[in-house]
């Protein structure tokens, strides 16, 4: 950033700590999952949103500069491995949609795993700020994620009254048994379950520590993941009853519906041949 902004002024530029609010930054980060970096496009004088606010043409072309050579600056993830879907459909409340997206982090629709290599495990928790930038995750810990994932993804499956895998289940204690865990307790009165290394067990602790305060608020119960086998999507339940058993019912609600007429008709026909 500082060597474009300098490249496009021609110096450079002055570091300075001021303060501002931009909302749509913090949900580019909480749903979408991507950094920001904001550019000046004005200067201090020009009375912003005040009367007699007045903009420059100058500066503005300047920051556009800088802005196209950040652009082509920096290494940008595929646009699918970020993919504004990760939470944007039927988002769980609060921090509980990092949990949400952690499971979503594969897309059986499209056939698609976002962590296809330890490196992309490793992008993925940075850009949830679940590990930090210098973690180096093992294929090990991308092993134990997976199989983490999937034993979070019975769970929701059990939420919507589904049956579920029981082996994928059992994975998921197989591998809390190997996690370094502790609890730790502030004054507060909060808890939260902290990894005895960083990496992989911290990521695991952070994402514990949601699911466990999601069980006790009572919003973990509307955490769901659909059952039909080419989606298991997981979304969140806004029904006032909290009935919904798929992730939409134009979708995969209507084709378990007709799936299930068909098995029924099928029984019957079955049982009309054999009298
Ligand atoms: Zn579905």
């Amino acid at each position: 950033m500082t060597q474009s902004m300098g490249a496009s002024w021609g110096i450079q530029p002055l570091l300075e700590r001021v303060g501002g609010t931009i909302p749509i930054v913090g949900y580019l980060q909480t749903i979408m999952g991507v950094d920001s970096i904001n550019i000046g496009w004005a200067l201090p004088d020009c009375n912003a949103h005040a009367p007699d606010e007045h903009l420059h043409l100058f500066p503005r072309h300047r920051s556009a500069g800088s802005f196209l050579l950040v652009h082509s600056m920096t290494p940008r993830p595929s646009a699918s491995r970020y993919p504004a879907w990760t939470s944007a459909v039927d988002p769980a409340p609060g921090d509980l949609r990092i949990v949400q997206a952690f499971v979503n982090t594969l897309d059986v629709q499209d056939d698609e795993e976002l962590w296809p290599t330890p490196e992309d495990l490793t992008s993925w928790l940075v850009a949830w700020d679940l590990v930090d930038r210098e973690a180096q995750l093992t294929d090990t810990d991308r092993e134990d994620a997976i199989r983490f994932r999937e034993g979070l993804r019975q769970l929701l499956l059990t939420n919507a009254g589904h049956d579920v895998d029981a082996g994928a289940a059992g994975d998921l204690e197989v591998v809390l048994e190997t996690l370094p865990l502790r609890c730790s307790l502030s004054q507060d009165g909060d808890y939260r379950l902290v990894g005895d290394r960083e990496g992989w067990p911290g990521a695991a602790a952070r994402i514990l520590t949601l699911v466990t305060r999601a069980m006790s608020d009572g919003t973990w119960a509307r955490l769901k993941a659909c059952r039909r086998d080419t989606c298991l999507w997981v979304y969140y339940d806004t029904s006032k009853n909290r009935s919904g058993k798929w992730c939409s019912m134009s979708g995969c609600g209507n084709v378990m519906k007709a799936r299930a007429y068909r098995e029924r008709r099928q029984i019957r026909d079955a049982a009309a041949g054999s009298r």
